[in-house]
């Protein structure tokens, strides 16, 4: 499952209200995170793996 952070298109491993795999918290400014089904572009550690 992949979110994306909509204020800059980048695409995370992760679900909304949770946590991305590199440690962002998608429940704060829920509302820029949505479920998607794009490719993962986050390169950081726990993403990209
Ligand atoms: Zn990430």
């Amino acid at each position: 499952m992949a979110v994306k952070h909509t204020p800059t298109g980048e695409v995370h491993k992760g679900t909304k209200n949770g946590q991305t795999g590199c440690g962002f918290d998608t429940k704060k400014n829920s509302e820029h995170w949505v479920s998607s089904h794009d490719r993962i572009t986050c390169q950081k550690n726990g993403c990209n793996n």
